[in-house]
């Protein structure tokens, strides 16, 4: 969806003390995030680095390596969301909804800081968002019911 305004024009700036509160609840999940992302990184290196005996343990690696990656998608997205939610408190454009530039609620943004939309275009995505997961269950289920046929 296309923006109506750049960022740096908006209208209603907001004032950078006003969101104080979530400008440190940021900081710290972004320190977290960071610390997460680095551990999780360390354990990817030590799985290809140690020696796997027979082809179950690789099963096992393998795995635990692909679940790991899912783990940190995650967070990294997390991560990113966070950096532009703190960019945009310097910039005095957060608090504001990214589709329909209406103000996000307090309730929300105390629920989640980093949060992009305000309730309704959040359910308008996450709809978008359902049926996009949905295509995907039902190709999941042809896969499965072909490999049970096997
Ligand atoms: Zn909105």
């Amino acid at each position: 969806m296309p923006h109506k305004k750049c960022p740096k024009q908006h209208t209603k700036r907001q004032t950078k003390t006003k969101f104080k509160e979530f400008e440190n609840i940021l900081e710290i999940r972004h320190k977290n995030l960071l610390e997460i992302l680095d551990s999780r990184n360390g354990n990817i290196k030590d799985l290809h680095s140690s020696a796997l005996k027979d082809d179950s343990d690789l099963a096992v690696a393998h795995i635990q390596g692909q679940l790991d990656c899912l783990i940190i998608e995650k967070y990294a997205l997390e991560l990113q969301e966070v950096e532009s939610s703190l960019q945009k408190i310097a910039d005095g454009t957060y608090g504001i909804c990214e589709m329909c530039d209406d103000e996000i609620s307090t309730d929300r943004l105390r629920a989640k800081p980093h949060a992009r939309y305000c309730i309704d275009c959040r359910e308008v995505y996450e709809k978008s968002q359902r049926v996009a997961k949905n295509d995907k269950a039902n190709d999941d289920k042809a896969t499965k019911s072909v490999a049970k046929s096997w």
